[in-house]
């Protein structure tokens, strides 16, 4: 459970920007993945038509699978890029609006507004913006945060949470001090400890 040098790793958001300019996206997929598709009855737990929540969304294809379920889905991310590629990849019309709270930051939604996309940093949001969530895809997410803002991150997930939410977490384990991250080595004693 040694989280060794990763603890003071910082990747700016301008980082993240440069590898979606160049096209170093090893994390996305286009396959939808195996653990979602695992694990869907759990996030849905016998309901329909969920609000789902994808923090950190990059262009994840599961975004489409679950809105063409009949779910409604809201992403954030601060790579405008990514999102417009995401709509465009799946032939999906969409029009952008400012959001009046967050200075600079718009949304980014299909006509229909099924699929919803913040483009800002999810440190921005609140439930006051977005509203809360039924469920949550977190693959990519916490694991991508830096280490120094896990509390912070995972304290505005939990008030984005209605309460009877399902939030389904994918983490990757691994020695961490021979790779350096993201994706950075979460124990899974700190996710307990996080989450409370
Ligand atoms: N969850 C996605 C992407 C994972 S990579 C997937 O499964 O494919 C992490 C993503 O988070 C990157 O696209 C990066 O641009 C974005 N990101 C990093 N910091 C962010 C922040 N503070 N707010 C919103 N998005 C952020």
């Amino acid at each position: 459970t040694d989280t060794g040098s990763q603890k003071d790793r910082m990747v700016a958001e301008e980082e993240w920007l440069r590898k979606w300019e160049t096209g170093n996206i090893w994390f996305h997929k286009e396959r939808g993945h195996p653990l979602l598709q695992k694990y869907l009855d759990v996030l849905l737990n016998g309901r329909s038509g969920l609000r789902i929540f994808f923090p950190l969304c990059g262009k994840a294809v599961e975004m489409k699978w679950l809105a063409d379920m009949g779910h409604s889905v809201v992403g954030v991310e601060v790579s405008e890029k990514a999102l417009k590629e995401f709509f465009v990849e799946h032939n999906l019309p969409f029009c952008e609006e400012p959001i009046p709270e967050i200075s600079g930051a718009k949304k980014l939604q299909t006509t229909s507004g099924n699929i919803a996309l913040y483009c800002c940093s999810i440190y921005d949001l609140s439930s006051s913006i977005v509203g809360k969530f039924d469920g949550v895809w977190d693959r990519g997410a916490l694991v991508a945060v830096n280490p120094c803002d896990r509390q912070r991150y995972v304290s505005l997930m939990i008030t984005l949470m209605e309460k009877n939410s399902s939030y389904l977490l994918v983490t990757v384990s691994y020695d961490p001090n021979k790779h350096k991250g993201p994706p950075f080595y979460v124990p899974e004693s700190e996710i307990k400890s996080l989450f409370g």
